[in-house]
């Protein structure tokens, strides 16, 4: 799947056209502070799939500038799912990778007298900033001469102060409209242990700053971000102006993606982690790549689904429906389609010998003969689902089991329900039926027509499992609540029950129809001992 046409591509036909750049470069910059996301996804399949397009290449930049937040044990999560979307960067560089040639372009902007060391203090500089409406005041710092600025800085640089008590700031105009080029700051002071160059630095450039240059560096030609970044593009061109960089970037915006019912912001996804009220980064309910990928999505529905919801400088909020259609059109006619019964319910064929079992003919997909076929076994004691049972029926539209009601058995014969046993309680506990040899599948019997099909398994060769199944995580995607009061209680629920034999050996991450119940994975934690399944999605859209 190609990406249909969107503003970015025209931008970059024109661009190559025109001569103004000889390759497309792009490059996918997460902050290594987190996991990816299926919003993420979006970046990094425009960024990969774009340059790929035009023969050019794009890099992996860990955008590690910032070292408060950062942990190196997210690069390589990243690093993972970026590989696991099918994506090899051309280079994986570290934006911390640049201090130094950063430091050399702040020192060239002090020698243009284009940037100066600030004593104010945060709290100062806000009240100097303006607001939208009213102009700012410059600080009483500006004029300070460009050798007391190569002074300072160099001295901010050896570690002289404190904390946020000196900043380098650019020497832009205080009273301009957009309030980024009110002399923004491109330095600040931290004293912290980075993870990737120790205590080296103990000053830190800010994102305005840094990212522009490392996008030059890297001979970026079309430096793609979400729409948040709109208003700081004016900034990114000045600092690429007035550094002279010998390679030009461009900036453009497109929108970010959301999904309904799902919470995209690393902030809330950590939230929900660090609080436990998940399983973690890959618990199956969570929109991370990782967590997605062990619900059991693959890569291409993915990417589908993201080429699917196009590209715009609108921010979308998608229906997580689209998602799932993506999955089932991807499994379709790839996946064994086997018999798995959720809540069992025991059948005991009256008229069936003891101690027989025997293996039917079934195909593995009935609309993919390539598949091939598997055995499906028949014995006295079977278990259907308990839904597929109802004492009386009830209308004519009910086509599963009742009462004195004949049923066919999927790839089997037709049975009987004569007789129901209850324990003390009044539940349901057995089926007595008797099945008929005459009707055996694939002897085209067509005396009588039963009164639908379900299916079921044989109760002796069947392997125990666990099935998960999941709802939206959120109930409601209304931000302003708190995160606890928006979460679905219902979200994961597990059942006990039985797969047929065929798949016992089943690993991690293969993937099944189990027939009439949905699309499932092998979990990681799936076992010979316990086998154990997560649904990925239901067979047909659940959307109202
Ligand atoms: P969040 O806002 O979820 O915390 P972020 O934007 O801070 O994420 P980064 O690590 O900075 O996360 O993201 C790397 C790239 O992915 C950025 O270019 C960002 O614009 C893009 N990106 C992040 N979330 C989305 C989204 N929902 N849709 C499209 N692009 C996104
Ligand atoms: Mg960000």
């Amino acid at each position: 799947m190609e990406i249909e046409s969107n503003f970015i591509k025209t931008i970059m036909e024109e661009d190559l056209a025109s001569g103004k750049v000889e390759e497309i470069v792009t490059r996918f910059p997460p902050e290594p502070n987190a996991y990816l996301h299926i919003g993420h996804a979006r970046a990094i399949i425009t960024n990969f799939e774009l340059a790929k397009q035009f023969g050019g290449r794009t890099n992996l930049r860990f955008d590690d500038t910032n070292p408060v937040k950062e942990d190196s044990s997210f690069v390589e999560a990243i690093k993972e799912d970026i590989q696991w979307l099918g994506y090899e960067p051309a280079n994986i560089f570290f934006g911390s990778d640049y201090f130094e040639i950063t430091y050399d372009y702040a020192i060239k902007l002090i020698k243009k007298n284009l940037a100066y060391v600030c004593d104010l203090s945060q709290e100062e500089m806000r009240d100097y900033r303006g607001t939208l409406t009213e102009p700012g005041k410059d600080s009483p710092y500006r004029n300070r001469t460009v050798e007391e600025n190569l002074q300072l800085f160099e001295e901010m640089k050896a570690g002289k102060f404190g904390d946020g008590e000196k900043t380098l700031r650019a020497k832009i105009d205080m009273s301009h409209p957009n309030m980024n080029m009110r002399d923004p700051v491109l330095y600040r002071i931290i004293h912290i242990y980075h993870h990737n160059t120790g205590d080296k630095w103990c000053i830190y450039p800010m994102y305005d700053f840094a990212h522009p240059l490392q996008d030059a560096i890297e001979g970026v030609t079309h430096s793609l971000c979400s729409l948040e970044y709109d208003d700081h593009r004016i900034l990114y061109d000045w600092v690429v102006e007035k550094c002279e960089t010998p390679h030009v970037p461009h900036q453009y915006e497109f929108g970010r993606l959301n999904i309904t019912n799902t919470i995209m912001s690393k902030r809330y996804l950590k939230q929900l982690v660090d609080k436990n009220l998940v399983r973690g980064y890959d618990d199956p309910r969570m929109p991370t790549l990782t967590g997605l990928r062990r619900r059991g999505y693959t890569k291409d529905a993915i990417k589908d689904f993201v080429l699917g919801t196009g590209l715009s400088r609108i921010n979308s909020t998608v229906s997580s429906e689209m998602l799932e259609n993506s999955v089932r059109n991807d499994l379709n006619y790839k996946v064994k389609r086997v018999n798995a019964v959720l809540e069992p319910l025991k059948v005991v064929i009256t008229n069936y010998p003891e101690d027989q079992v025997e293996w039917l003919d079934a195909p593995y997909n009935k609309d993919n003969e390539a598949m091939g076929n598997r055995k499906v076994a028949f014995g006295r004691n079977l278990f259907i689902e308990r839904e597929d049972f109802v004492e009386e029926k009830p209308n004519k539209k009910w086509k599963r089991l009742a009462l004195g009601i004949e049923v066919r058995l999927m790839y089997a014969y037709f049975i009987t329900c004569n007789e129901v046993k209850y324990d003390d309680f009044g539940n349901i506990v057995e089926l007595q039926c008797t099945y008929d040899p005459k009707t055996k599948s694939g002897s085209g019997f067509d005396e009588r027509k039963p009164n639908g099909t379900i299916h079921f398994v044989e109760a002796t060769t069947s392997k125990r499992a666990t099935f998960n199944l999941f709802e939206p995580l959120m109930i409601d995607s209304d931000s302003k609540r708190d995160l606890e009061d928006r979460l679905n209680p219902n979200s994961w629920s597990e059942l006990e029950g039985f797969v047929e034999k065929a798949i016992e050996d089943t690993h991690p991450l293969e993937r099944f129809q189990f027939i009439r119940k949905g699309y499932f994975s092998t979990d990681y934690d799936s076992s010979s001992e316990g086998l154990v399944f997560n649904r990925i999605c239901e067979l047909k859209s659940s959307f109202k």
